[in-house]
């Protein structure tokens, strides 16, 4: 599968693309060459989209596997109102049921999670999700205060 797809006509070989990823894993552009990864540097790809995102000529495509959604999709499509509504309805959450929260739901949540800013799109943060409530309580306080989910 070809990792990502580069429109010719439409690509100026900036190499912005091969700049801003942060995995450093984009061959740059020249006058013969289109950006491109190599197969063996694609399992290295954190699917951050930053290279779709940074385009100026919107000549590239990150070819995502079947489970990921579209960075970009319909990023247009929030209107000015509806992201105002959105900012000022954020709430810290800190009540919650005892209701467990299904596996599959929690990978799709750090999934976007891990888009947070982080310094060169480093991602350092790493998660521990405890769901059982008898171990959680095991954790130690400076792990468990404030990180549980149970
Ligand atoms: S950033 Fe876009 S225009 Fe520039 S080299 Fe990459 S694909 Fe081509
Ligand atoms: S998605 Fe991110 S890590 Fe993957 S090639 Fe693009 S910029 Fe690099």
């Amino acid at each position: 599968m070809t990792h990502i797809i580069v429109n010719q006509d439409l690509c100026t070989r900036c190499s912005i693309c091969a700049k801003v990823c942060s995995s450093g894993i984009i061959d740059s552009a020249d006058e013969a060459h289109l950006p491109q990864t190599q197969e063996a540097n694609v399992a290295r790809c954190l699917y951050c989209g930053h290279c779709e995102a940074f385009c100026p000529s919107q000549a590239l495509l990150l070819n995502l596997p079947d489970e990921k959604v579209p960075l970009l999709a319909g990023a247009s499509t929030v209107s000015p109102e509806d992201m105002e509504l959105y900012l000022k309805k954020r709430r810290s959450v800190r009540h919650f049921t005892r209701e467990p929260v299904p596996k599959e739901k929690i990978l799709e949540v750090l999934d976007i999670a891990r888009y947070a800013a982080s310094g060169g799109n480093g991602q350092p943060v790493h998660w521990l999700v405890v769901q059982d409530p008898k171990k959680s309580g095991k954790l130690p306080s400076s792990l468990s205060n404030g990180w549980r989910i149970c």
